[in-house]
C-alpha cells in the first residue's frame, strides 16, 4: 500500500536540480558511491557560488586522481547503447581471478559493430609459473563462446605502470580516430587503470574533463586527447551477484587476494569435504583418490573433515573458525547452496570472487557457494 507523502530525497531532488559542469550528473549528497555526488555542506556552499563540480570530477580536475561511480547493469547498457551510434573504441576491463563474474555478456547488445579489446587486469594474482600466452588464448576462448570476440587480449596489472604500454600503443592509434570507452564492473580495477592512464597523458598539467553528452545525466568523463577525442571512462557496472556485496571489508581482505596465488593441493577420497573459509564447501561423492587443486586466496581457510560430518561441523563453526564470513558482520550472507556436478581433469570449477578448483581424475563433486553466486564449469585456466 501507498504510505503516501514524498520523502525527504523526493523533496531535495525536486527542489534542488543542480548538474555538475565536468560530467552533467545531477548533483546528490546522498550517496558517496552513486554519480553526482557532493558533501551536503559543500553543497550549500556551492549553491551561492554556483559553480557545480560532483566530488568525483573535483578530485580528478584537482588531483588527478579518478574515484569509481557505481551503477546497475540494466540502466548502464541502457544508456551507453549510444556507443553503437558513436565511432567508438570499446575498452573492456575484467578480473582475471573472477573472469566470469566480470563478464558482461550483453557487451555485443550495446557496442553493435564496434570493435573492443580485452582488457585482463590483475594478471600479478595468477602463480607465477603460468604462461601469458596460453591466457590470452584461454581468455579469447571463454570470450568467443559467449559470443564476444575481442579485437586484442591485453595481460596486465593496472597497479604496475609498465605493463600497460602495449595497451596505450593501442589507444593511441585508436584515439587518432575515434572515442576510446573504458567499461567494466565495478572492482576490477578500473579506476586504477583510469587513473595510470591520467598519470601517463596529463603528468602535472590539469586535465579538463567535460561531459560527453551536456544536458543528459550520462555519468562518463572525457579525458580529451586529441581537438575532437578522447578516453571516455563509463560509471563502474554493479554484477548483483558478486562475493563482494555479501563481505564486509575484514571479509573482502581475507577472501579476495592481493599476492600472486599459491595453488593448494589436497589428496582426498570420496566421502571427504573441505571448507573453503564459511563461504564455500566442496564434497567428494565418488570417483578414486585425486588431486584437488585450489586456486584461491592464500588467506583464505581451507578446512577438510568427513562429508557425513560436514553439516554439523558449519553449523557449529560458521562465522569462526569457518570465517569469513564473519559472525557479527554487517551484510547479510546468503546461505550456501549445493549443486552437483562431473569434474574432469581438464576442467576448472569457478565460484565468481572466491577462486576456483581443478582436480587430476574424473570426480563427481556436490559445490556449495552463496545462493546466486555465480558458479561456473570451464575448461582450465592454468
Ligand atoms: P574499480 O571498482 O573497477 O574502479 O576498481 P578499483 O580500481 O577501485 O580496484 C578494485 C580493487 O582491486 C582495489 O582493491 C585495487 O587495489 C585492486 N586492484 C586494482 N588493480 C589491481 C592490480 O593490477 N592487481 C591487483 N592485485 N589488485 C588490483
Amino acid at each position: 500500500m501507498e504510505t503516501g507523502g514524498t520523502n525527504l530525497k523526493d523533496q531535495t531532488n525536486l527542489q534542488e536540480n543542480y548538474q555538475c559542469i565536468g560530467c552533467g550528473a545531477e548533483i546528490q549528497s546522498e550517496d558517496p558511491n552513486k554519480m553526482g555526488y557532493l558533501l551536503a555542506s559543500i553543497l550549500e556552499k556551492k549553491k551561492i557560488e554556483g559553480d557545480f563540480y560532483c566530488q568525483r570530477c573535483f578530485r580528478l580536475r584537482h588531483y588527478n586522481e579518478l574515484q569509481d561511480v557505481q551503477i546497475s547493469d540494466d540502466i548502464f547498457l541502457d544508456r551507453l547503447s549510444s556507443i553503437s551510434e558513436d565511432d567508438a573504441f570499446v575498452v573492456n576491463v575484467i578480473d582475471i581471478f573472477d573472469v566470469e563474474g566480470s563478464m558482461l555478456s550483453g557487451l555485443n547488445r550495446f557496442i553493435g559493430k564496434q570493435p573492443f579489446v580485452l582488457v585482463a587486469n590483475k594478471v600479478d594474482l595468477l602463480p607465477k609459473s603460468v604462461k601469458q600466452n596460453r591466457i590470452v588464448h584461454w581468455l579469447k576462448q571463454r570470450f568467443f563462446e559467449n559470443s564476444l570476440k575481442p579485437d586484442e587480449v591485453f595481460l596486465l596489472s593496472a597497479n604496475n605502470p609498465a605493463s600497460l604500454q602495449a595497451l596505450i600503443d593501442r589507444i593511441d592509434r585508436e584515439v587518432r580516430q575515434r572515442n576510446v570507452y573504458i567499461v567494466g564492473v565495478t572492482n576490477v580495477g578500473k579506476s586504477t587503470l583510469i587513473n595510470q592512464l591520467l598519470r601517463h597523458y596529463g603528468g602535472d598539467k590539469e586535465i579538463i574533463t567535460t561531459s560527453d553528452h551536456p544536458g543528459t545525466t550520462l555519468d562518463t568523463i572525457r579525458i580529451p586527447l586529441t581537438e575532437t577525442t578522447g578516453i571516455i571512462d563509463t560509471p563502474g557496472i554493479i554484477k548483483e551477484n558478486q562475493l563482494a556485496h555479501y563481505l564486509d571489508r575484514q571479509g573482502m581482505k581475507k577472501l579476495l587476494p592481493n599476492k600472486a596465488i599459491k595453488p593448494r593441493t589436497f589428496q582426498l577420497n570420496a566421502g571427504q569435504t573441505l571448507f573453503l573459509a564459511g563461504a564455500g564447501r566442496v564434497d567428494f561423492i565418488a570417483g578414486e583418490r585425486a588431486a584437488f587443486t585450489f586456486y584461491v586466496s592464500n588467506e583464505t581457510y581451507i578446512h577438510r573433515t568427513k562429508t557425513d560430518k560436514a553439516d554439523d561441523f558449519y553449523l557449529k563453526h560458521k562465522g569462526q573458525l569457518l570465517s569469513p564470513p564473519y559472525l557479527n558482520q554487517a551484510v547479510n550472507f546468503p546461505e550456501l547452496q549445493g549443486r552437483d556436478y562431473q569434474l574432469k581433469p581438464n576442467q576448472d570449477l569457478a565460484i565468481a570472487g572466491l577462486g576456483w578448483l581443478t582436480v587430476n581424475e574424473p570426480v563427481q563433486v556436490r559445490l556449495w557457494a552463496p545462493k546466486a553466486v555465480q558458479v561456473t564449469q570451464r575448461e582450465s585456466m592454468i
